[in-house]
């Protein structure tokens, strides 16, 4: 009889459930489903709305405790349609292109998930081209800072490693990423640039992606990792090798970052033909040698901070750092999965100290090997960019202008002159050139 029954009735799944994160380019809504299941999406205009309809479901969660502040999500609803149908709509605030796909449970998370991401139809997806400085760029062009990408690892549906107190590492990485971020901004002729800049998930490959479009000139990646064995500590710095990783540990950890981007749900690796391989290999060369130089100058910093994990740069096969045409790095910050260092990373001392050890390991290269066309290699990083001229009988504007090589604006504009009525005795600054 109960056989009967149950054979009858259609397969039930829960939505147990639904979680939002916001960046920059989109809304991401995570459902956490019992059962692998069928959805169907569609949009409705005026007003913006996006649709979700799953076959047999009950939703378990209260729908008004789904957290949409931030989000380009205005409003959620849910009702019932036939027997047992669910159906969500979303209030938009903007058309968006609605995605989604189904992502299988994982060692770290129990559920089958079903992620819909609402993207920016202007967001371009083609791949940038990235602009190439020639070394000859230095002549004309302005002498410029040197780009740092940091990268703070995780985020979003993805916490990284979770530390025995529940510390999320993607939460640690931030604030360190962040303490990084204001020193590089105090730092004459150099410029940081925020890869992720609050809790949403960046895929790996899109990370070395939006540094290059920022023309960033290293790419450096801040972890704070897990082992096996909650005795492992210490920090230690990784190369990317395109021939695999060095100890045992890296290997692990490049899996268990690599792993990361399935949370994405993007699978990780593109088939690259044999000859972009090739290519990749020879030009990462020079790169690496330039990432394990800035490697080893920041565990000459950081070995005063913490413990050492590896006292030399390691190499590991890291997704992220798959950057030919920038020197790249990954940093373990500590073991999030030891007690003590679990303890330290939550402390904001700590974490300005490791920050701290990263900058002046990056500082100390780029001051010492400044890339052609930046401020630092002309050495005018911090020092004025004017010369002064005091003016005498007989100059004029015009005639200042053309002896210093400059424009009458540009004068104008850096001494505030609202014409060209100079007087003697004056000071000018003159902009170099
Ligand atoms: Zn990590």
């Amino acid at each position: 009889m109960l056989l009967l029954v149950m054979t009858s009735t259609p397969v039930l799944a829960d939505v147990k459930d639904i979680r939002v994160w916001q960046s920059p380019d989109n809304t991401r809504l995570v459902f956490d489903l019992s059962e692998p299941h069928e959805h169907k999406i569609f949009q409705l205009s005026n007003p913006e709305r996006v649709v979700i309809d799953l076959a047999d479901t009950q939703l378990l969660k209260a729908i008004d405790q789904i957290d949409l502040s931030n989000t380009w999500v205005e409003g959620i609803r849910s009702g019932k349609r036939g027997k047992g149908d669910l159906r969500i709509v979303l209030d938009m605030q903007q058309r968006l292109s609605p995605r989604s796909f189904p992502l299988p449970p994982n060692k770290k998370y129990p559920y089958h998930r079903l992620v819909v991401d609402l993207e920016k139809t202007s967001v371009s997806k083609a791949v940038a081209e990235p602009l190439k400085r020639s070394d000859s760029d230095t002549g004309s062009h302005k002498a410029r800072d040197i780009i740092i990408a940091i990268d703070a690892g995780h985020g979003g549906e993805d916490p990284g490693a979770i530390g025995p107190r529940g510390t999320f590492e993607k939460h640690v990485v931030l604030k360190i990423a962040k303490e990084l971020e204001r020193l590089f901004k105090q730092e004459p002729g150099f410029a940081p640039f925020m890869v992720r800049t609050g809790d949403y998930y960046i895929g790996l490959r899109s990370r070395t992606q939006k540094a290059r479009e920022a023309n960033a000139d290293f790419f450096v990646s801040i972890h704070a990792d897990a082992f096996k064995h909650p005795s492992a500590s210490g920090s230690s710095v990784f190369v990317l090798s395109e021939r695999g990783a060095t100890s045992e540990t890296a290997r692990w950890l490049a899996d268990k970052e690599n792993d990361a981007d399935l949370i994405g749900g993007v699978s990780l690796e593109g088939r690259e033909d044999h000859l972009a391989m090739t290519l990749l290999d020879l030009s990462m060369t020079a790169k690496r040698e330039s990432s394990v130089q800035i490697g080893s100058k920041i565990l000459g910093r950081m070995k005063h901070v913490s413990k050492l994990h590896k006292r030399q740069v390691e190499e590991a096969g890291f997704a992220v750092l798959k950057a030919p045409d920038m020197p790249a790095l990954l940093v373990e910050t500590g073991f999030i999965s030891n007690p003590g260092e679990e303890r330290k990373l939550g402390t904001d001392a700590y974490r300005k100290k490791m920050a701290r050890a990263i900058f002046d390991g990056v500082r100390d290269y780029f001051k010492r090997y400044p890339p052609r066309g930046t401020l630092i290699a002309a050495g005018q990083a911090g020092q004025s960019t004017f010369h002064t001229y005091t003016i005498r009988r007989g100059d004029t504007l015009s005639g200042i202008a053309v002896k210093n090589g400059v424009a009458v604006a540009d004068l104008r504009r850096a001494n505030d002159l609202k014409d060209d009525q100079i007087r003697i005795g004056q000071t000018l600054r003159i902009p170099k050139t």
